[in-house]
């Protein structure tokens, strides 16, 4: 028999697992309870090796070690955000969480709970059926993708427990519709640069503007030249976004203040682009304070990052026959996404090659309707919105049948 001729078995368990972890969404660094639960869900499915706080934060991992054949890396992200959920479904979230001293909503509204739930669905599936296959499988959960640090917090304590691997596997969800797979090759998501940039002027009086070093203009200033990166410097043929997102300076309006914040966020899909894009600003930061006669040079200091998730040809190569011999006319290529994703970090730690794939989670006939007229974008909502709520079917069996053909691919007798 065919593993997915079983898929029914282990529905009711996917869904269970998936409607739970829906509605008690944990913030990053602090899934503590969804950690335990997947560890809880590996050894009841009988995985070999089950290891929990792995890395810096609250990672697990399970073994499932089937006889001679290629170690492949699974993984599933478990981490919600900071979100208010909207009244759609009978499982939704009314967790909350302090951040800052403040009470904020939390909701899995990336669909990080049908990574897990889907990824334990398929896991269960080649455990009750390791006749079908062989090989080493190495399930991770992984915490915060979405502050980014996650993947890179697990690589050496990843690597302490598991040498090597052949290939990594990962998938995540999106507002396409529900039976579909989207897969491509090469790069299909950005890296992602965060920089705070602090300028420094000499402050002073409101009324005396002659006496200081305004930082208030020369952040202004910077801002539009910043703008000169992409349109001016970047060629036509290829993408990147420059995004200043904060400016912050100042107490008082008769106040010219010492310093000011600019947050800036960079998104690329070449490597070399992505050092050129931030030695411009480099540049340009610091032209302008020249400009200015600002006392120092601005300090520039890099927050956050994530590598450009780059699909390998031949991990793609493979899966692509199984997905369309799985999935028929419901497997489409995928179209470069701006977002960023960590995943492919722990690949690198590898030196392995990896490919990341989308799955949907749209009603099929809602987004058809949604196309027709012309509304992809305003009546679909995205990851991260408050609307984020996947129908449950097709999309866990969707998200199952993908990440369970994927290994067998890999794995298949
Ligand atoms: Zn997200
Ligand atoms: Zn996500």
């Amino acid at each position: 028999m065919r593993v997915l001729d079983d898929l029914a078995s282990v529905r009711p368990f996917t869904e269970e697992l998936y409607k739970h972890l829906h509605a008690h969404p944990e913030l990053s660094d602090r899934e503590h309870a969804t950690a335990a639960r997947m560890a809880d869900e590996l050894r009841a499915t009988g995985v070999d090796e089950v290891h929990e706080g792995v890395g810096a934060s609250t990672g697990v991992v399970g073994i499932l070690r089937n006889g001679e054949g290629p170690t492949i890396l699974v993984r599933a992200d478990m981490d919600g955000l900071p979100v208010v959920e909207d009244d759609v479904v009978e499982y939704r979230s009314t967790q909350t969480a302090e951040i800052d001293g403040g009470t904020v909503g939390v909701m899995h509204a990336c669909g990080h709970d049908v990574h897990m739930a889907s990824l334990q669905g398929s896991v269960r599936l080649l455990a009750q059926h390791r006749d079908a296959w062989s090989g080493t499988l190495v399930v991770v959960l992984q915490p915060a993708e979405e502050t980014v640090g996650g993947a890179r917090g697990m690589t050496d304590a990843l690597r302490a427990l598991v040498p090597s691997i052949d290939v990594a596997l990962g998938q995540h969800v999106a507002p396409y519709p529900a039976s579909q797979v989207r897969l491509s090759a090469g790069p299909i998501m950005a890296a992602c640069d965060e920089l705070i940039v602090t300028v420094h002027g000499r402050g002073g009086h409101g009324s005396q503007p002659e006496t200081t070093v305004d930082p208030v203009v020369l952040a202004a200033s910077i801002v539009l030249r910043l703008q000169t990166i992409v349109s001016r410097e970047v060629p036509s043929s290829e993408q990147a976004v420059l995004t200043v997102g904060t400016i912050h300076a100042g107490t008082k309006s008769n106040i010219i203040p010492d310093t000011a914040r600019l947050g800036l966020s960079i998104r690329t899909y070449d490597e070399t682009l992505r050092t050129r894009i931030r030695e411009a600003v480099e540049r340009i930061v610091q032209g302008e304070c020249a400009a200015a006669g600002a006392p120092q040079p601005a300090t520039i200091e890099r927050t956050l990052w994530a590598p450009v998730t780059d699909n390998d040809p031949g991990v793609v190569g493979t899966l692509q026959p199984a997905f369309d011999a799985e999935f028929g006319a419901d497997v489409v290529p995928m179209e470069r996404l701006s977002g960023s994703e960590d995943f492919s970090e722990l690949a690198a730690a590898y030196d392995a090659p990896y490919t990341f794939w989308f799955t949907g989670g749209t009603a099929d006939e809602r987004y058809a309707a949604a196309e027709a007229a012309g509304t992809l974008l305003t009546d679909i909502p995205s990851n991260h919105s408050p609307g984020f709520v996947p129908v449950l079917q097709p999309t866990l069996d969707t998200a199952v049948r993908a990440m369970t053909t994927a290994v067998l691919a890999h794995l298949g007798r």
